[in-house]
């Protein structure tokens, strides 16, 4: 009974993916009507977001949002006199210090939100625009943290929205028109989008390759509609690709499918670890990749990556999404640090808020953010999403600059989750694995053991699991094993890709101190604190 309803619900979902993407292709933007909408909620933001938090938050008793408003003693006639005098940002950093704000613990539900001598409690979902209807959008899901997948709703214009922001970006990098290639697996959330987006903005997707092959039953399955949206495209002048299975280590058969074709100008939506995979291939077969952009999203773009990648010849703009929202950033065309990145500040706002994010006491500059769309995927009013970063401003010159998208963001890192090959994994689920599991699978206490997200001398991502030499008699490939055991549980698209990327690894070796004498389960070798390796410390001889 159980697989036939599943089979009906995935049934029923491919249809829907089918009439969407369908009406996505009949109603194709151009960049250049792209850049007209974004000028033009420009013009009326201010009024658009106290439109949308009327209708979104003023208007729903159940508002998540109502009662941190009350607390804080903001009816909407005082946020609107705030927005009128001081502006959409300086309001929202006002409402920010007043308490108007959920951190990420309290959207996952993992800690009550306390202001004041107030106490509440938020779930996900209290989080789902009341006002984006349901049913008729593309559902996507993100990682709960029970395991259990939240899913989204996107509506169309929100779908259109975020094409219409990417066919932007492409023609600030001189991409317009220009073929597009995708290199993501099928479960990534941004590669079904990224194939509907460049569909949607005419923009010919010339390949989709995944490190997975396709699978019929398992997690990499393409919507059963597909094929027959790749007809339809077809038919419609818009081309959507086949799925090419690549695995890791044979990145040179994306290299010999590009050939020279590419030297006149491509794109490649990718993880900077892919991005920096296909750039050592290179590099081992003496090729350039001239004429090649990678338009990296999922995990920083890290200098150590970038600069491979450029040593080839080839470019890369950073770009920072989230289920949530959907593109939050596209990478300036004029950088001065590997990651700076204009806001998509037609539909979002950003403000920033200090806080300690862990038990050494480190301080980060989170970023806080608004959706100002009636056709948000979900009401974010002063919302974290576990990165901080640096907001700068500066004229750089750059078409996307001159639209107006004139925040700058730079520095992005994530302080909540690990970050590696595109896939997030949430910190409080790691320290409990070092902190309760490996200690009474094998011993020894909490201090023997820790978690460290490190690049490696190529510049991939790792996670070292560092296991005390003291302890005696542990057999590393349990450990790891145990490891992979509590991934699949927690993150099951994580732990597959790990597993393939090689990114989990068992060192033995001492934890490592940082300079304020603490220890953490969970280390991040580029947090703020943490960030010179010379500082660190290790714990014991070995
Ligand atoms: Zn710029």
């Amino acid at each position: 009974m159980a697989s036939n309803r599943t089979l009906w619900r995935r049934m029923r979902q491919s249809a829907r993916i089918f009439v969407f993407a369908q009406r996505l292709i009949d109603h194709p933007t151009t960049s250049a009507e792209a850049a007209e909408g974004i000028r033009s909620r420009l013009a009326r933001r201010p009024d658009i977001f106290l439109e949308t938090l009327e209708r979104t938050v003023y208007a729903h008793a159940d508002s998540p949002y109502r009662p941190l408003l009350d607390a804080a003693g903001y009816d909407l006639s005082r946020v609107r006199s705030l927005v009128g005098k001081e502006g959409v940002e300086s309001a929202l950093r006002r409402l920010c210090s007043d308490g108007v704000y959920v951190s990420i613990q309290e959207f996952k539900g993992i800690q009550e939100a306390r202001r004041g001598d107030r106490v509440f409690r938020f779930n996900e979902r209290n989080f789902t625009n009341p006002i984006a209807g349901s049913g008729s959008g593309l559902s996507v899901s993100s990682g709960g943290t029970s395991g259990r997948p939240i899913a989204t709703e996107i509506s169309l214009s929100n779908f259109q929205l975020g094409a219409a922001h990417l066919a932007t970006a492409l023609a600030a990098y001189g991409l317009e028109g220009k073929p597009a290639i995708m290199w993501l697996t099928i479960t990534h959330g941004a590669s079904l989008w990224g194939v509907l987006s460049l569909a949607a903005v005419r923009n010919p997707v010339a390949a989709w390759f995944s490190p997975f092959p396709v699978s019929l039953l398992g997690g990499d399955r393409l919507p059963a509609s597909y094929l027959s949206l790749r007809l339809w495209g077809r038919l419609r002048g818009s081309s959507l690709p086949g799925v090419t299975h690549v695995p890791f280590g044979q990145e040179s058969r994306i290299l010999a499918w590009m050939g020279s074709s590419m030297a006149n100008g491509c794109a490649i939506l990718t993880t900077p670890s892919c991005a920096l995979r296909l750039a050592l291939a290179a590099a081992r077969k003496h090729a350039r990749l001239t004429g090649i952009t990678f338009v990296t999203i999922g995990e920083p773009l890290t200098p150590a990556k970038l600069a491979t990648i450029q040593s080839t010849g080839a470019r890369a703009f950073s770009s920072l999404g989230f289920t949530e929202f959907g593109r939050a950033t596209y990478g300036c065309a004029s950088p001065v640090t590997p990651d700076e990145m204009h806001v998509c500040r037609d539909a979002l706002a950003v403000v920033q808020r200090k806080r300690v994010v862990d038990h050494a006491g480190t301080e980060v500059d989170a970023l806080m953010f608004t959706s100002l769309l009636p056709n948000a995927r979900r009401i974010l009013l002063n919302m974290e999403t576990g990165d901080y970063g640096r907001m700068t401003t500066r004229s750089c010159g750059c078409p996307l600059e001159v639209l107006g998208w004139t925040d700058h963001l730079q520095d992005i890192r994530s302080f909540e989750k690990l970050n590696a090959e595109g896939r997030l994994f949430f910190g409080s689920q790691l320290i409990s694995l070092v902190e309760q599991t490996l200690p009474q699978r094998f011993g020894g206490d909490p201090t023997d053991y820790q978690l460290v997200e490190q690049e490696d001398e190529e510049g991939l991502t790792r996670l070292s699991v560092h296991v005390h030499p003291r302890l005696a008699g542990i057999d590393e490939n349990a450990v790891r094993d145990c490891i992979e055991v509590v991934l699949s549980e927690a993150a099951p698209a994580a732990a597959v890709l790990w597993r393939k990327a090689d990114t989990v690894r068992v060192r033995r070796a001492p934890p490592i101190v940082t300079r304020t004498g603490k220890l953490m389960p969970l280390l991040r070798l580029d947090l703020p604190d943490q960030s010179s390796h010379q500082d660190l410390v290790t714990v014991g001889s070995v």
